[in-house]
């Protein structure tokens, strides 16, 4: 029997059990009711004549369950951190504008990934038959190699703004190279059509703390979308209508793609299909399509109020 249980539990409890309790309570981590060890006295008494962990034993425990605590912290901070980084409304890294208030009736098209031969000209074909103007985020070498495309954008009245030179995802760019990155695609930008958009949408919607402050610090303003058409491997025009209507919400800056970080080339003819469709539709709903620098006049911080 281990020490501090010595003599006769049993004994002492049934003589006076009141100060056998405080005994047990002196051993052990019960503060129980009296009618409970009452009624399990024996069960109890044994319990109780457990060996107490000395303070070095609690100590070892404990040092033991702290980095798996510590560990078990640090893994679901990395997966919220790791969410936050990609997610397109999240606004733990700093603000991005993601659409105006909910209700509202404005719809912000945005093309990424372009210019883009021929789906960009195609597409414009399209926003100008309906009087649509739309944002569109460009890749710098891209519009190195076409800025005849970009141009045409540009006359036709739509924003462009920046989608860095090569589209990397810039979680894992250090600062000097994303600092590049978005220097690189402005002045691609600066010799396709001079003038542009502050506006700034990080490839695949990847970003930390570093990324926003820099494109901060030169003038850039991060965009982002709540909706998205998935339209990455060119599904259907159906399918990409159908997950843009799930999501739409009001105030919605919806994302599409004109072109693909892949190649040049890319074949977008189910986006300017979908683009057509969701045009007609929402047009006759009574949504207004606005640039998003048309929608930001309305509500500058609207990502607060999503
Ligand atoms: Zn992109």
């Amino acid at each position: 029997m281990p020490e501090n249980c010595a003599g006769n539990w049993e004994a002492e409890y049934m003589a006076s059990p009141s100060d056998a309790i405080v005994d047990c309570e002196a051993v052990s981590h019960w503060s129980l009711a009296d009618s409970l060890l009452t009624r399990h006295r024996r069960f109890l008494i044994m319990r109780f004549c457990e060996r107490p962990p000395t303070y070095d034993q609690r100590r070892a425990r404990i040092s033991l369950m702290f980095p798996a605590l510590l560990g078990l912290t640090a893994t679901a901070a990395a997966i919220a951190a790791g969410y936050q980084s990609m997610a397109p409304t999240g606004q733990w890294f700093g603000n991005t504008f993601t659409g105006s208030p909910l209700g509202s009736k404005q719809i912000a098209l945005t093309y990424d990934d372009g210019p883009n031969d021929p789906h960009t000209l195609k597409l414009l074909d399209v926003l100008a038959k309906h009087d649509v103007r739309a944002t569109f985020f460009m890749i710098g070498r891209y519009v190195q190699q076409r800025p005849d495309i970009a141009r045409a954008v540009a006359q036709a009245g739509h924003v462009i703004g920046n989608h860095t030179h090569t589209h990397p995802l810039l979680i894992f760019k250090s600062v000097a190279e994303t600092r590049a990155e978005l220097l690189q695609c402005r002045s691609a930008l600066q010799d396709a059509i001079g003038q542009h958009s502050n506006l700034f949408r990080p490839p695949f919607g990847g970003r930390r703390p570093a990324t926003l402050r820099i494109a901060r610090e030169i003038g850039l303003q991060p965009v982002m979308w709540n909706v998205t058409g998935y339209d990455w491997n060119a599904p259907p025009a159906a399918t990409i209508e159908r997950k843009v209507e799930r999501q739409m919400s009001g105030g919605d800056v919806i994302l599409l793609h004109d072109g693909s970080h892949r190649a040049l080339g890319a074949d977008r003819a189910q986006t300017v299909i979908a683009t057509e469709n969701l045009i007609r539709r929402y047009k006759d709903e009574g949504w207004k399509f606005v640039t998003v620098e048309e929608m930001q006049a309305v509500s500058p911080t609207p990502s607060l109020s999503r």
